[in-house]
Order: structure tokens, then sequence, then C-alpha cells
């Protein structure tokens, strides 16, 4: 293998080689993985995880195999118990596990799964160095922040490098550089960056705020973030400034002074209008450029965003708009929702179609209102959730949609809304309901599965991961997806009662999914309706740019034409 280090204080402003390569990447890569961490200043929430995602994106579209890794400062084992308002959506790998929603836009972003290695936090890192010394593994010594925390973050960070298939792992650092709890995280890094010599480096994001009487971007907030890092003994050798106006050469030029990086290394990070603009944004800025020549990897292949730029193009020039009711209890928090959210917008673009998202809140809809709430809509979608509050809200959204023929497309607790909705309203189980929300009712349609009813812990006990799914030759699912053999990705406690679904089928709400091993009903879907599915599964998780999930892509389909021209209700009808 070639290895040519270029000289970091003589880095040209030219694009060093824009061309691929003959012979591919091994011959530009030493072979070891090189590590990029990535941490914040000034404030939280300037989009780490996007820029991150971005990186890996540009970096995977040269050829590189590339993947991404969260790491959480906070003490719970992982954001499963968290409640939505607290954290967002709580995002599921195929293996199960659950984890930060950045890992989501790893996913989407990077069309590559991600897996419980890729999201760590500090309880879990704690637990693992106290079972090691219960385990007596530390030999007597007395168990320590550095080394014995230190090292095992350092171990977690370099365990997926040790899966030996890629040639980058990038390292987000949850939170805000000066925050307590992640001065671990910072310590290890600043080891690791010592380890690692030229196959590590460290890009810091900071906000260069606006002030609007003077006119004037500050840079003194990145200045300090820079300095608190240094403090820290770790020099960031790039640094990417979100702003919402353009910064002038003279401000990269001082950045770069006060900051000890070059000139070129001081990236702009303009606010966008979509997520998905931000590789292009990075990629204009030379970010990947930079950071390949800063790891000193020369002769690297170009880029190619072809898809990526058709995505984008579909995206941002549709030909026609859809009105989605996006029912759920946590509406006012959107990010409670960002995997649908996507996942809408990738079978948006797919259809040549703006998706308009209503966010409705489920608590706010009764029998008097729904149809003004609900009517005019192209699809209705019902969220996934926990326990009652806004259950009643959930069934009359269905209810309405079922007797008007509208798109529906329910998930998870969605799903399991429209089972207690049809036991109702269809077949006359006045009180039918999920034992989640009433343990004594006289028609458990929908029950806890078997094995949950034994676990007593609340943290990582559901039905989590991937599960296989066979579907119904013939049904709405199966012709969404073009096949019958599917796997999706679960998170829940209850099921649909088997013991009710001869009388179900029977009054035309069918079964046409299911486990083949446990028959766990995955899908249900309504014979006398143009497009009604419910999943027990979260099909949202693996909707991706390149993708977009098959449902998702069909439901937008049927609600542009539901849009267009209503389908009669059977009432009107009749
Ligand atoms: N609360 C339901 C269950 O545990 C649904 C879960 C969900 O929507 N993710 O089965």
């Amino acid at each position: 293998m070639r290895v040519r280090h270029v000289d970091l204080h003589t880095l040209s402003l030219r694009p060093v080689i824009t061309k691929p390569i003959q012979g591919g990447i091994k011959d530009v890569m030493t072979g070891s993985t090189k590590y990029i961490f990535v941490t914040g200043g000034v404030t939280s929430s300037l989009g780490k995880g996007i820029v991150s995602a971005s990186l890996a994106k540009l970096l995977q579209a040269r050829g590189f195999t590339v993947t991404i890794q969260k790491l959480d400062p906070y003490i719970n084992i992982d954001p499963g118990t968290l409640n939505p308002y607290e954290h967002g959506e709580c995002y599921v790998t195929e293996d199960g596990a659950e984890t930060d929603l950045d890992l989501g836009h790893y996913e989407r972003f990077l069309d590559t799964p991600t897996s419980q290695a890729n999201n760590v936090t500090t309880g879990r890192i704690y637990q693992n160095v106290i079972n090691k010394e219960r385990r007596g593994e530390y030999l007597g010594k007395t168990v320590q922040v550095i080394p014995h925390i230190t090292d095992e973050i350092k171990r977690n960070i370099q365990a997926l490098s040790r899966k030996g298939i890629y040639d980058f792992v990038i390292t987000e650092v949850g939170g805000t550089v000066g925050d307590i709890e992640s001065l671990p995280y910072i310590e290890a890094i600043r080891q690791l960056k010592w380890e690692k010599g030229h196959d590590a480096l460290s890009i810091h994001l900071t906000l260069l705020p606006y002030l609007s009487t003077s006119g004037e971007l500050k840079t003194k907030p990145t200045q300090h973030s820079v300095k608190e890092l240094l403090s820290l003994g770790v020099q960031p050798d790039i640094l990417v400034c979100r702003t919402e106006h353009p910064m002038t050469r003279g401000m990269k030029d001082k950045i770069a002074l006060f900051c000890n990086v070059d000139q070129r290394a001081v990236i702009e990070s303009a606010d966008a209008s979509t997520i998905y603009d931000v590789p292009l944004l990075m990629q204009q800025e030379q970010l990947d450029q930079v950071v390949l020549e800063k790891l000193g990897i020369a002769n690297f292949p170009e880029a190619d965003l072809t898809r990526w730029r058709d995505f984008l193009y579909r995206f941002k020039n549709p030909k026609t708009t859809v009105q989605i009711g996006l029912v759920g209890k946590y509406v006012e928090l959107h990010d409670a929702y960002k995997s649908i959210k996507e996942a809408l917008d990738h079978a948006g673009a797919e259809n040549e179609t703006k998706v308009e998202i209503h966010w409705i809140h489920s608590e706010k809809i009764n029998a008097k209102n729904v149809a003004k709430l609900l009517g005019g809509l192209g699809g209705i979608l019902v969220a996934p959730g926990f326990g009652h509050r806004g259950i009643e809200g959930k069934l009359e959204a269905i209810r309405f949609a079922r007797e008007n023929k509208v798109p529906f497309f329910g998930i998870c607790l969605g799903m399991q809304c429209a089972v207690i909705e049809f036991a109702r309203n269809v077949l006359g189980h006045a009180g039918a309901n999920s034992t989640e929300m009433d343990a004594d009712t006289k028609w458990p349609v929908i029950d806890m599965m078997e094995e949950q009813k034994t676990k007593t812990d609340k943290g990582g006990t559901m039905r989590l991961g991937a599960y296989p799914c066979k579907l119904t030759e013939g049904s709405l699912s199966a012709a969404a997806y073009g096949k019958t053999a599917i796997k999706e990705r679960h998170r829940h406690r209850y099921e649909f009662n088997n013991a009710y679904a001869e009388e179900f089928r029977k009054a035309g709400m069918l079964a046409a999914g299911v486990n083949p091993q446990t028959k766990l009903v995955e899908v249900v879907e309504l014979k006398d309706h143009p497009w009604f599915v419910g999943v027990q599964y979260h099909p949202e998780y693996k909707s991706t740019v390149a993708r977009p999930h098959p449902l998702f892509k069909r439901f937008i389909e049927v609600a542009v034409k539901h849009q267009a021209a209503p389908a009669k209700a059977e009432k009107a009808k009749a």
C-alpha cells in the first residue's frame, strides 16, 4: 500500500487531486482505520449529527467505508427509558439497540445499518467498568475515571474499527465542551489523538452569533470554546462554524490565527433549507478534502454524489402537494417523530410530491371535531406511542379514515389502535381495548406478549430489533414491497391477540403479515378500503435517501390520488 503524508503546514489552497485513481481506495489508505472526533462548543443543537453524517456521506461517496458513532454523556444506559419530550425519538437498530436519534441520520445518509456499538452512553461505560470490577478484572487496583473509565471509552471507540471493514470511524460526542459530564470523553479523545498520531483528527463545531444591532458575526465565543478545548489538551484540527450569515474571508483568517488552525480548515456551515443540503454545502467548503489532506491521504478519488443530487432535485422540485395528518400525542415536539417525518420526505421525493404534515394532537380529537380536523387530507398516519393518553382521539381518527376511505397508515400503537377501533365499531365489542390501557377489558384484542409477562425491568426488555415477517400474497403490503419475505424492526410489548383472528378476518380485517415462527401478527389490512395498513413494526427506521421505504412510498402515492379525487365513503354511497 502506498502512503503519502501531506505536510500539515504546507496545505495547498488548490484542490489536490480530484480524479478517481487507478487501483482503488486501498492504494491511498495506509490500511489503518482513521479516527475523526467531532465535538461541539458554544451551544447545543448546532447540528453535530448532521455535520458528522454529511462528512461521512462525502467520504463514502469517494468510495471509502465509513461508520459514525455517538457518545452520549448521560447516565441512562440507553435512551430507551427516556420520555420523548426529554430527548426526541428513540431510534432502534437492526440488532435491537435503543439509541439516540442521530443514528437515524447516520443510516438515512449512509444507507448502512448501525448497531449497539454505534451509540454508547456514560451509563453503559460505567456499567461495563463496574461489572468488570465485580468480576475482579482490575486485580485489586483502585478503579478510577482515569485510566479505567477513559480506557473503556477508548475501547468502545476502537471496537468499531476492530471489525476491519471501516476506513473511517467518526465519533461524535454529545453535549457541549465545558460540560462537567463530557470531560472523560474529551480526555479519551486527547489520549487517542496522541496514540494515533496521523490517523486521528478532531473537528470542533461552534456558533458565530449574529448581532443585528451592529450587523456583525462575532468570533469571540468560538475563540473561547477552542480555549476551553485547549485547556483539556485537545487542539482542534478543523473548525466548523455554524452561521446564519455568510462569513468573510477576514473572519476565517482571524479565527485561524486565534485558534491555531489552517485558514482552509475554518469551514463555514450556513443554515440550510433542508438537512439534505448539508453534504453539498460541506463539499463546497471542502470539508472532506481538508480532512483527507490532514490525515495524510493523497490521490483520493472524487466524490460521486449523483444519486444524492438526484434525490435533492426531486425533493425540491415537486410536481404536486399532499396533506398528511400525523396523529400523535407528542406532536408539539417534532423530533419525537423524526424518522417518520424523514421517511415521509423520502417518499415524497420518490413521488415528486411535497408532503405537508399536519401535526395533529391526538388528545384534541373527538367525535365532534374529527371531520373538521381531518377532512380534506390525502392520508392519515397514526403514530407509535405508549400509555393511554390520547388513545380515544387516535381511535376517532382511525374511525374517520376507515369510514371515509381515507388512506390510513398505522404504526405500532397506531396499528394496535386500528384493531381496537375495528373491534369496538365493526365487531360491536364495546370496551374492547389493549391490556396496556385497560388490564380488565372484556375484549383484550391487543394483549401482552407471553415473553413479556415475566419481565420486570423497563430498560431494554421490549421485543426489539429486526424480525422476519411473511406477507400474504396479493395483500396491499406485498404489493408495496414487491415481495412477501421481509424483515422489519420492532419496539413493543403488546401484540394482536390471535384468539380473535378468525372473527376479524370474517368481518374484513386481515392479518396480512405474520412472523413465520411465532405467528405474531405484524400487519393488518382492511378488505373494503383503498389503502388501510397497520404495521406492528417500525418501517420508518429503515427508510433512507437511497432507499425510501416501500410502505411510505405507496402511502404517499395513494394519498396523492385520494387528495385529487377523494374516495366516496360507504355511508355517502348508501
Ligand atoms: N405501547 C405499545 C406496545 O408496547 C406500542 C409500542 C409502540 O408504539 N412502539 O406494544
